[in-house]
């Protein structure tokens, strides 16, 4: 029963929910930076399971570790300790620079998660009445897609068809402290924020302004909860993108490469004053903390430990936003970049994301638009140098085309 590409895309059409619209690529082997569709084409991977994918399709290294557990226990449930979970949560903490774990699976999870600590710590700590706390995100979030999260999107096609939606949350524009600061009063238990929206374009908020994040909440005596699922762990050349700026929130939250595109581990991490509210009962999740995702995520944590990823990202970074900069007037109207993460606003007269998303699926590079005429770049930080000059040689032609 071999089909074919066409054949697999047309047999999801009647049995899978439409909530995605994938480009017609069928994918069934990779390494590294590679992908090979069902027919044997090959292609190099720039989106990286949207960052999942961060070491690369199948580094050995991490998988080594996924074997190794397989072979001795996957799964108790946290009714039981399990032996993998304590070095995982320790080796984790220190890189991050913070004292506790809280580990669940996917990264909406760990959103959810965050948002109950915050308000758990306003009414326990901060003295909020209850159930009056409140929660400031910035427009043009992204942080998942449960009823909580979309219900504070201010993106419409996320959030139409989906209420009623949870309470709680003010909206701000992004990078601007004032807007910020007038929405911050006694009710306030946490600003939620991604250090870079990625979703939204890869927007690099001004340099200070994570900064004045962390000074406006502890002057304002909230928390700052920094939501670095997708610009963490390596992506923008540091381990975290608020290390740009020597800045260090209340609380973490991370997923996608924490599972090495394995297994999907996502965490909260924080200060044991914050995470240290919830007490057994409050919170918890079937497959949070299992001993496989324990042993690949703390692989993950000795990958980024060297620094060698985020050495790589930085240096590639400066290849990328090069090259990118010679595409500026030349079908590229803007971009925004960060190590090897880019957000690429195409003209739009040259075709929607989307049709630039094929045209260079043509050539052999898996990409995907973002919003609009925006496609973002995000190769694995495996990549080498002339692979990555490749794939930008192939946006110049599919722009020139
Ligand atoms: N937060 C950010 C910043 C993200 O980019 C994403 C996914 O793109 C999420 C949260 C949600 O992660 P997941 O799709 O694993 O639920």
């Amino acid at each position: 029963d071999i089909r074919t590409s066409q054949e697999l895309i047309r047999a999801e059409e009647p049995v899978l929910a439409h909530n995605y619209h994938p480009l017609p690529v069928v994918v069934a082997r990779a390494e590294g930076a590679w992908v090979e569709d069902v027919e044997g084409r090959r292609y190099l991977d720039m989106l990286a399971g949207y960052s999942a994918l961060n070491f690369g399709h199948r580094h050995p290294a991490l998988l080594d570790a996924a074997r190794a557990q397989l072979d001795r226990l996957t799964l108790t449930s946290r009714a039981f300790h399990n032996d993998r979970l304590a070095e995982f949560a320790e080796r984790l903490a220190r890189l991050t620079g913070q004292d506790m774990v809280l580990p669940m699976n996917t990264g909406a999870e760990a959103v959810e998660s965050g948002i109950k600590v915050a308000r758990k710590w306003a009414y326990e700590v901060k003295g909020v009445p209850a159930d009056r706390a409140t929660i400031v995100v910035a427009e043009n979030n992204f942080h998942g897609r449960t009823t909580t999260i979309v219900g504070f999107s201010t993106d419409g096609t996320a959030r139409a068809g989906f209420g009623p939606f949870t309470p709680g949350f003010r909206i701000v524009p992004y990078n601007d402290l004032a807007a910020l600061e007038a929405a911050i009063d006694d009710t306030t238990a946490a600003v939620l924020l991604e250090p870079i929206q990625g979703e939204a374009g890869v927007i690099v908020p001004d340099d200070g302004y994570l900064t004045g994040v962390r000074e406006l909440t502890r002057r304002a005596g909230c928390l700052f909860v920094a939501d670095e699922i997708q610009s963490g762990l390596g992506r923008t050349g540091r381990t975290l993108a608020v290390d740009h700026e020597g800045v260090v929130p209340d609380l973490v939250l991370l997923g996608k490469a924490l599972g090495g595109g394995i297994v999907p581990v996502s965490a909260v991490v924080g200060r044991r004053d914050v995470l240290g509210v919830l007490r057994p009962g409050e919170h918890g999740s079937t497959f949070g903390g299992n001993p496989l995702a324990a042993a690949v995520g703390t692989a993950v944590v000795d990958l980024l430990e060297t620094g060698d990823f985020q050495r790589r990202a930085a240096e590639l970074g400066v290849v990328l936003r090069e090259e990118l900069q010679a595409l500026l007037g030349r079908g590229v109207v803007a971009f925004r970049a960060r190590g090897l993460w880019a957000g690429v606003d195409v003209d739009p007269a040259l075709g929607s994301g989307r049709e630039i998303s094929e045209r260079l699926l043509a050539e052999g590079i898996l990409v995907k638009d973002t919003h609009g005429s925006t496609i973002r770049l995000a190769p694995p930080l495996t990549v080498t140098e002339t692979e990555l000059r490749e794939a930008l040689a192939a946006l110049a032609r599919v722009l020139a085309a």
